[in-house]
């Protein structure tokens, strides 16, 4: 999953290059002989800006997605800051009891309706 995001941000960075590039080869003879390579290098540059930007959209979501999963998995000393694993009672830096609160949104205490 992660190296799937990678791989995908990847793959927009190299063809937006591929359009970036493109663009400019029909920018030339636009600008020098034929006006309507105009219309295929601009959108060429948007296409390419367009994949820099999703790139960085997925790149940025795999971060956020990876910050969750380690927030899920480790729980944070209230003593010392340390990150210890959930399942673990005690913390690993400073020996306090640690206090796994229950997740936001599960169904914990009552509900008003
Ligand atoms: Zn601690």
């Amino acid at each position: 999953m992660r190296e799937d995001a990678e791989f995908k941000s990847i793959l927009m960075l190299g063809l937006s290059a591929m359009a970036l590039f493109f663009s400019f080869g029909f920018f030339l003879p636009a600008v020098l002989a034929e006006p309507g390579f105009l219309v295929v290098s601009v959108v060429l540059f948007v296409i390419g800006i367009a994949l820099i930007i999703a790139s960085r959209v997925v790149k940025h979501r795999m971060r956020k997605q990876i910050a969750r999963l380690t927030d899920e998995l480790h729980v944070k000393c209230d003593y010392c800051g340390g990150v210890n694993d959930r399942d673990q009672h005690r913390c690993a830096f400073c020996g306090a009891p640690i206090v796994t609160l229950p997740h936001k949104g599960s169904s914990a205490g009552p509900t008003f309706r």
